[in-house]
Parts: structure tokens; C-alpha cells; sequence
């Protein structure tokens, strides 16, 4: 037909060579076990070319998969950009998983080559006798580093050595936008982990979506810490979108500690930084100690993985006079849904009106469509009360699993249900009340286990909560408040009751509270509801 537009494929190649040739100078900064590194957008993209040709060699070709087991770093967005740039799958693989889940998914996903840093060497040589496809294996290092290392695991290649030996005369391949580009895997709190295949397309289009000011607001200007870890869920398209906007970006390797992050924050000048819950609280608990830590630049904060308390909004806010933005989102999403940056509307509002909202976690961003709806598939409401099954659908949203594991996941008009219980109110913020597994019925009724978490937290004295569901006689379920203290610090049952007492309606107050010195988290940060189930399952409630 005439006069329609060009159809250029959507390719992950083409954000670093757009990078490169109109942001080249800006930096790219990781701390590696042996000090900063300092590159730059010019110098990925050159050294992303050689390792392409240096893959092909190796005989890599379009659709293999290809594995990292890796912190971020220059190297591991290098690799972002080379395998996904030949038409190779990326396999980001969580080196917090358990070795049988790594054997597992790294098996399934059929990886064909294996990347790692040197701190993964004594864990993959004890995989290596499992892992039935990996031809070859890498370390993320120069030659001096690996000669000792071939020890421990034989016929290991060198990285470095690898770019080294290719020049930088290659051309991108141009294929079909809907090509796979990488491959991540949930952490599967039931069954076994399911592959999320992300193409080329879905790429680009969340990446360019989460750029927009409401959510992510990247741009040259901006200098990001990315603490999101590249293994999971792309790092929340960061090394994407970061590249579309020409933003300096820091990678703090290993090092996710209060003292590391702040030194990086405040040494580089970072703007924005992103992570779960726990790095934003490791943060706040170093710089009580060391106020002098303060990162000066920091203006926003993105917080998203867990329900962010509005304790903690809050403290960051005062704190360190800084913007929160509530995201929610998943890996099946690539994996940003919504985020919470407040609406004009808010300027009227005083900050704690201002915090009542912000610990909702947002309204979806263009793309995504979302609906809540009851145990019989209906749709309800969106009064900010009726809570149900969030579903979601949009172009960046997984259609079915690697290899069709698990089989369908959308429904008869295309929506994935997350897995997640939420409100939606009339101007569209969404608040997840609970995972739908992690709900407690009560009497026919639900009590959501993150609002009675964040209550307890709201306790200067509690470090972390958790509230899991109980067996009981007459209810079907009742609450078990466990709670963490910090260090030095006390609290009494009833002081606790009294602070949920001011939160939360009366039928939701827990029937226990059980103080404990740590709890159990999941390979992704996460407190886990199902080691608490399982530890508690012949717990008996007082009567
Ligand atoms: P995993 O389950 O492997 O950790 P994901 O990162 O994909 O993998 O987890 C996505 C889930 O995390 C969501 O379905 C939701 O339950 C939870 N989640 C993500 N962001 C938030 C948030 N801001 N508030 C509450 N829960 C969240």
C-alpha cells in the first residue's frame, strides 16, 4: 500500500549502535573484585562486536543459548548486546538458586556455552559433571586470571582473550524482530522454574515504554546505579533502556552492601537507582551509622520486586530528600507493569495523603492492560476496595513458557493472570493486597498478608514481618504475625498488637505473634511464604 511507514525491525543492536554513535563519551562504570572499571557506550559497542565475532567462532549460531552466571558489569552488558546482536538467546542464570535448580535450568535451557565470574568457579566445577549440553566455559577475565583457574576447570577460556583476539569490523545481522533475544527463568516457588523468552520486539517496545517519565524517566541526563541484578528479569530492562537514553550507568558488581552502594552512589553522582526492598533498607541501616555516606546527587529511587512499606518510603524521603517510585512488576512482564510517580493532582496533598498512595504500586504504563477479576473470572470494580486476580496483556507480556512448560497461560482473550491479588481505584492505581497463594481466608473473607506486614513495620523497632496463614477449626485460616527485630532493639507483643491495632480492621489482627532472630528468603530477595508454611504447618494457634 502507499504512503505507509518503513518496516524497519525492532533489533537490540540497534540501541548499541545508537548508544555509541550519539552518547559514545558517556561513561559506563563497574566495580570489579579488583577496583572501578571506566568505559563507555563507544567502547561496549566495540568490544560487544568483537566478542560477536569471537561467539560466531566458537560456533555459536542464531537461536543457541548462551548462559551467564554473572554480577553486572561492562562484561555482562557486552554480552547483552553480542549474543542477543547475532541472533543468539542470552540465558541469564541466578547463581542464588539451589546447584540442583542451576543443573536444572541450565540443562533445560540446553545452553550451549557457559560465562562466569571467577567467584562461580568452585560452584560450576561441582555443576560440571551435571550439565549435559554446555560445550564450553568462559571466565569473565583476562588470561592471567584464568591460567590458575583451568585447575579447577579444565579447557576454560579466557574472555578476555577471546574479544582480543577478533577486530571490530562486523556488521549487525538484520533479522525478523520476533526473534528470541534472551531467556530468563522464574524462580518457580511451585514446580519446577519456567523459561520467559523475550524477542527482539518486546524488548525494545518495554524498553522505550519504561523510558517515559512516569515510570523509569531515563534520559541523557541522568546517571543510573543499577542494583537490580542483570539475572533477574533483564535487570528490569535497564541495560536496554538506559542505552535508548543515553544514561550513564554504574554496575556495583558483587558488592550489594549499604556501604558499597553508597560509596558508588555518592563517588559517581548517581540520580537514580533501582532495587528491591532490602538493598534501599541495608542503605538506610549504613548511613544511620554513617550519615557522612550520604549520596549528594541521588534524586529518585525506583523500589520494586516487594510491596515498599510506607515506612520506608517515608524514611527515604526525609532522609535523603529523595523521590520513591513504587514499581510492580514480573519476569513473565520483562518485566515492568506499573509504577507509582504521583499525578498532578498530588501537589494539592499533603505528604503523608501523599505517602497513603504511594505505597500503591502504580498505574499500568502504555502497553499493558490490566483487569482485576473474582474466583469466577468476572471483572470487578475499580473502587479501590473489590480485590481480585490481577490479568494482564500487552506486547512485552509472556504468552506461553520456554518449550510451552506448564502449557496455557492466557486466557481466551489473551490475558496472563499473574499470580498476584490486587485493588485497582478510579484513577487506575493498583494496589497488591497479596500473591493469590499467600492470601489467608478467613471465614470466607481475605486478610492480605503484605498489609498486615507493612502495619507491623511500621514498629521503629521491626527489621522484617511476616504473615502466613494458619490451619484453624472454626476460620479455615487465621493469621501468624512473625516478626524480626533489629539489632539491639525490643518490642513486646502487645506494643506490636497496638501498633496493627491503629492500621487494621479488627478480624485481621493476628491470632499470634511469634518474635524470631532471622526469616527465610527466596533466591530473589524475597521473604519465603512457603519455607514459613512449611516450618509452621503443624503450628498450633492459641485459643
Ligand atoms: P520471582 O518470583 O522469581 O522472584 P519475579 O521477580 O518475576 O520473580 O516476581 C514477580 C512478583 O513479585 C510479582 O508477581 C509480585 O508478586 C511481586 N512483586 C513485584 N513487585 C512488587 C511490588 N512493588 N509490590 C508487591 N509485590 C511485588
Amino acid at each position: 500500500m502507499f504512503g505507509l511507514m518503513q518496516d524497519r525491525p525492532l533489533l537490540v543492536s540497534s540501541l548499541i549502535e545508537y548508544a555509541a554513535s550519539i552518547h559514545g563519551d558517556t561513561e559506563v562504570v563497574s566495580r570489579l573484585a579488583d577496583g572501578i572499571h571506566r568505559s563507555s557506550w563507544r567502547t561496549i559497542h566495540t568490544r560487544a562486536k568483537q566478542l560477536a565475532k569471537a561467539l560466531l567462532a566458537l560456533g555459536v549460531k542464531p537461536g543457541d543459548r548462551v548462559a551467564t552466571l554473572a554480577w553486572n558489569s561492562h562484561r555482562h552488558l557486552e554480552l547483552y548486546y553480542a549474543v542477543s546482536g547475532i541472533g543468539a538467546v542470552l540465558h541469564t542464570v541466578n547463581p542464588r538458586l539451589f546447584p540442583e535448580q542451576l543443573t536444572y535450568i541450565i540443562n533445560h535451557a540446553e545452553d550451549s556455552l557457559l560465562l562466569l565470574d571467577a567467584m562461580f568457579l568452585p560452584l560450576v566445577s561441582k555443576l560440571r559433571p551435571h550439565l549435559s549440553t554446555v560445550k564450553q566455559f568462559v571466565l569473565l577475565a583476562d588470561e592471567a586470571a584464568t591460567t590458575p583457574a583451568r585447575e579447577q576447570l579444565p579447557g576454560l577460556l579466557s574472555y578476555e582473550t577471546l574479544v582480543a583476539g577478533q577486530d571490530a569490523e562486523f556488521v549487525w545481522p538484520v533479522f525478523d524482530e520476533n526473534t528470541a533475544a534472551s531467556l530468563c527463568y522464574t524462580s518457580g516457588t511451585t514446580g519446577n522454574p519456567k523459561g520467559v523468552l523475550y524477542s527482539h520486539r518486546s524488548t525494545l517496545l518495554h524498553a522505550l515504554a519504561s523510558c517515559m517519565k512516569d515510570i523509569l524517566a531515563l534520559s541523557s541526563r541522568e546517571c543510573v546505579l543499577l542494583i537490580v541484578p542483570m539475572f533477574h528479569a533483564n535487570g528490569w530492562g535497564v541495560p536496554y533502556s538506559a542505552a535508548m537514553a543515553g544514561a550513564k550507568l554504574v554496575f556495583p558488581g558483587a558488592a550489594l552492601d549499604g556501604a558499597s552502594v553508597c560509596e558508588l552512589l555518592r563517588g559517581e553522582g548517581c540520580t537514580l537507582s533501582m532495587g528491591v526492598p532490602t538493598v534501599w533498607l541495608g542503605m538506610l541501616a549504613h548511613l544511620e551509622k554513617h550519615p557522612e555516606a550520604r549520596p549528594t546527587q541521588l534524586r529518585r529511587g525506583l523500589i520494586g520486586g516487594s510491596a515498599a512499606a510506607r515506612s520506608l518510603i517515608a524514611r527515604l524521603e526525609s532522609e535523603l530528600s529523595m523521590e520513591v517510585i513504587h514499581l510492580w512488576g514480573m519476569t513473565e512482564m520483562s518485566p515492568v507493569g506499573t509504577g507509582a510517580l504521583r499525578p498532578r493532582r498530588w501537589e494539592a496533598m499533603t505528604s503523608d495523603q501523599q505517602l497513603d498512595l504511594k505505597v500503591k504500586q502504580g498505574r499500568v504504563m502504555w502497553g499493558v492492560e490490566m483487569k482485576i477479576v473474582d474466583d469466577n473470572g468476572r471483572e470487578l470494580p475499580h473502587d479501590g476496595k473489590a480485590f481480585g486476580l490481577v490479568k494482564v496483556r500487552g506486547p512485552w507480556i509472556a504468552k506461553s513458557y520456554f518449550k510451552a512448560e506448564g502449557g496455557t497461560i492466557i486466557d481466551e482473550d489473551g490475558f496472563f493472570s499473574t499470580g498476584d491479588v490486587a485493588t485497582i481505584d478510579s484513577e487506575g492505581f493498583m494496589q497488591i493486597t497479596d500473591r493469590a497463594k499467600d492470601v489467608i481466608k478467613s471465614g470466607g473473607e481475605w486478610i492480605s498478608s503484605i498489609d498486615l506486614e507493612n502495619a507491623a513495620l511500621a514498629h521503629p523497632a521491626v527489621q522484617e514481618a511476616a504473615v502466613i496463614g494458619i490451619a484453624h477449626p472454626t476460620w479455615q485460616e487465621r493469621p501468624l504475625l512473625l516478626a524480626q527485630l533489629k539489632p539491639g532493639l525490643t518490642a513486646t507483643r502487645d506494643e506490636l498488637m497496638e501498633v496493627l491495632t491503629q492500621k487494621v480492621a479488627k478480624w485481621w489482627l493476628p491470632d499470634e505473634i511469634l518474635f524470631v532472630s532471622e526469616l527465610p528468603h527466596t533466591a530473589t530477595g524475597k521473604l519465603n511464604k512457603l519455607k514459613l508454611r512449611e516450618l509452621y504447618r503443624d503450628h498450633k494457634l492459641p485459643t
